[in-house]
């Protein structure tokens, strides 16, 4: 093993580092509460810029707010090598969510100071504005308009509950940078983020090589029959959507186990009859229908396949089945060379890892738009996120973090 093979990040400081950030909006319960653009954020803004200036890294911020603290390399003329991810949190979030990439990004980059070590490639550390989609909308509002997947007018005019805008609320924390949003080129991309799922702990791994992002469809499915009294109306007289939503649902669920598992995900979080009357058969049902899928062709004909299924069961019954396309967010596959370098450096470290696809989405999937990208997980406790009790060991975040040390060497030193 070379030198430079054996580097490894420090974990108790890294350890220290997100510690210092999880008070940021603290709850009783142990989480935080750490909404973009809020008071608390902008805590964690200050906290992540005084630590980069403290390590000698120039500091931007753009008109979005994303920030980038930047380690110059040896060779002008190379294109940088991006690490990051998110400091904002949801409402009752965990503390590892978003500001494991981001400090141990800053980890990484005082690990080579440390050891004296230079890379060919410039290296930048990205926290990345509004990733979590609370308090405005669409989730993963920075790097989307950094990627230009989102144009940049409307990410500033985006508000939250209380009507105050993206740009109003940069303004009032200090964060409307001057720099454009985007227009950059990059070498790679790295994102180290915990799992929030519970395959790695399950498979008893110690990183997750992220190869992709699965694909999502929503929908709201309208299930219209005939309004009439729930005490006159003989039941072979109704037109009932509840009875044909019931049918429909096992139905749905049917076919998912049988053709799409075990990777399909179906998921019905809003389920509505109106008009909400006791003592009224309802005139309508609505559900939202999310469906997800790592294989785009098969996203594609589950979407077609439960279609036709929830047709076949209304059809008979005087049923009417509208479905209306909310959102759609196709398959991300990764870049090869980022994955092969994520894998490679799991075995420098010697850690178990397994190939993944994610189940949730990240800043990634836009940054991959513009950049040859990858991400690497780390189990959490039982799978748990988007809650405080979300918990991590010291080792899971330093084993990250070594991994992603040794991918962004590799990246940032290939010829
Ligand atoms: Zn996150």
């Amino acid at each position: 093993m070379t030198a430079t093979e054996a580097l490894r990040v420090d974990g108790s400081r890294l350890w220290r580092r997100l510690d210092e950030m999880a008070r940021l909006g603290a709850t009783p319960a142990g989480g935080v509460h750490r909404l973009a653009l809020s008071a608390e954020d902008r805590r964690a803004r200050d906290l992540f810029g005084a630590r980069a200036a403290e390590l000698g890294l120039s500091v931007t911020v753009d008109r979005i707010g994303n920030m980038f603290a930047r380690r110059e390399g040896t060779d002008p003329a190379l294109r940088l090598v991006l690490l990051g991810s998110h400091l904002d949190s949801q409402p009752t979030g965990g503390r590892f969510d978003g500001p494991l990439g981001v400090l141990a990004g800053l980890e990484v980059l005082e690990t080579l100071r440390e050891a004296g070590i230079e890379t060919r490639a410039p290296l930048e550390v990205a926290n990345w504005t509004n990733e979590e989609g609370t308090r405005f909308a669409p989730a993963m509002l920075g790097s989307g308009a950094f990627s230009g997947r989102f144009a940049l007018a409307d990410a500033l005019a985006s508000t939250d509950p209380s009507g105050v805008t993206v740009e109003a609320a940069l303004d009032e924390i200090g964060y409307a940078g001057q720099t454009p949003v985007g227009g950059r080129s990059f070498r790679a991309a790295l994102e180290l983020h915990i799992e929030q799922g519970p395959t790695l702990e399950e498979a008893e791994c110690e990183v997750g090589v992220v190869t992709g992002v699965q694909g999502a469809h929503w929908y709201d499915l309208t299930l219209r029959g005939e309004e009439t009294h729930a005490g006159p109306t003989p039941m072979e007289r109704r037109v009932d959507p509840v009875e044909a939503l019931g049918a429909s649902l096992v139905r749905m669920y049917e076919v998912l186990a049988a053709e799409f598992a075990p990777e399909g995900r179906l998921t019905h979080g809003v389920l509505e009859a109106r008009p909400a009357s006791r003592n009224t058969v309802p005139g309508e049902v609505r559900i939202s229908v999310d469906i997800r899928h790592p294989d785009g062709e098969r996203l594609e004909s589950m979407a077609a396949r439960l279609t036709s299924e929830v047709a076949e069961i209304c059809e008979p019954r005087g049923i009417e089945a509208v479905w209306a396309h909310i959102w759609r967010s196709p398959p991300v596959r990764f870049d090869d060379g980022c994955v092969s370098a994520v894998a490679a450096a799991a075995r420098v470290c010697g850690y178990s890892y397994r190939e993944m696809v994610s189940g949730a989405g990240h800043d990634s999937v836009h940054v991959a738009d513009i950049a040859p990208t990858a991400m690497i997980f780390v189990p959490c406790e039982d799978g748990v996120s988007h809650n405080e009790s979300e918990r991590i060991t010291p080792e899971q975040a330093e084993a990250g973090a070594n991994v992603l040390l040794h991918a962004a060497l590799a990246l940032a030193n290939a010829r």
